[in-house]
């Protein structure tokens, strides 16, 4: 008699295209905790980090197919190569990557070549950088008094890797729009240059936050016209522009001018 797991084999296999969220463990979604606990497979991107591998299952062969520091840097077609392979034999395989999948992952890519391919996939949302950036600063992307947009978009050195034009950000640049700039790189003076030149107001708010939800994260707060007085910051990082930061960044600067008033006072303490 077969056996259930010799069952199981026969059945077509499955990848999951699985969101893991901006790197805290706790902002991982039950179903893709439950996935990496079953999955035979799990193929993930530099940014996971271990605490979420962690969950694999003792039965799952983890490999990292990052572009950045993967062994070798796996192109996109070996990753989508060793999908359909290992879900062809029957396996359930789950295509982890930082975030959500479908923003700036190459999902796109990767859903045609399964379909191509007529294996059966799933794609399972996660927390995109963004967002947690946002929540992290206690910011609310919308506020219906004034900022009814959000826009993500990455920054003019991540299009020219892609080949794209540059960003005309006319159009972008608004009162009523949140900007969420990934891949912002660190030319913040071209950034500025390029946001005024399209009408963008200089005393907008602005804020870089570099690993957002992790133990290490950093932000810092400025504005449209100082955006060249960022310091660099380690990746990966967002950049967040708009009103609807307005009070976050009156908080930031609140904190901070209290924190200088204590060393001042500090300071007077001492020499008296
Ligand atoms: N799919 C991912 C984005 C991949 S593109 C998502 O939804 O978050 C990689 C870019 O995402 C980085 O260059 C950076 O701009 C941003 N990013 C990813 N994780 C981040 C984090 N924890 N903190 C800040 N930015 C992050």
């Amino acid at each position: 008699m077969e056996s259930d797991s010799a069952v199981t084999r026969a059945m077509p296999g499955k990848v999951y295209l699985v969101g893991a969220g901006p790197g805290d463990p706790e902002l991982l979604t039950v179903k893709a905790q439950r996935l990496l606990a079953h999955a035979d497979v799990i193929l993930h991107d530099d940014l996971v980090p271990a605490e979420i591998l962690a969950l694999a299952g003792p039965q799952a062969s983890v490999a990292s197919v990052g572009k950045r520091f993967g062994a070798e840097g796996t192109t996109q077609s070996e990753i989508n190569a060793r999908m359909i392979e290992s879900a062809s034999c029957g396996l359930e395989v789950v295509r982890l990557k930082g975030g959500d999948p479908g923003i700036f992952g190459r999902l796109a890519e990767e859903i045609d070549a399964l379909d191509a391919a007529g294996v059966a996939f799933e794609v399972v949302p996660g927390i995109t950088a963004g967002i947690a950036a946002a929540a992290s600063l206690g910011i609310s992307l919308t506020d219906r008094r004034k900022a009814t947009r959000i826009v993500v978009i990455t920054n003019h050195q991540a299009r020219a890797k892609l080949g794209a034009a540059s960003n005309d950000w006319r159009g972008l640049i608004r009162d009523d729009s949140t900007l969420l700039i990934y891949m912002p790189g660190h030319d913040f003076a071209g950034l500025r240059d390029e946001l005024l030149a399209a009408g963008g107001a200089k005393d907008t708010p602005a804020a870089i936050v570099s690993r957002a939800s992790a133990p290490d994260q950093r932000y810092r707060f400025t504005t449209v016209g100082e955006l060249d007085k960022l310091p660099r910051m380690d990746s990966p990082a967002v950049v967040l522009i708009g009103t609807s930061l307005t009070c976050a960044h009156r908080r930031a600067t609140a904190s901070t001018s209290a924190a200088l008033a204590l060393d001042e006072a500090e300071l007077i303490l001492s020499s008296l």
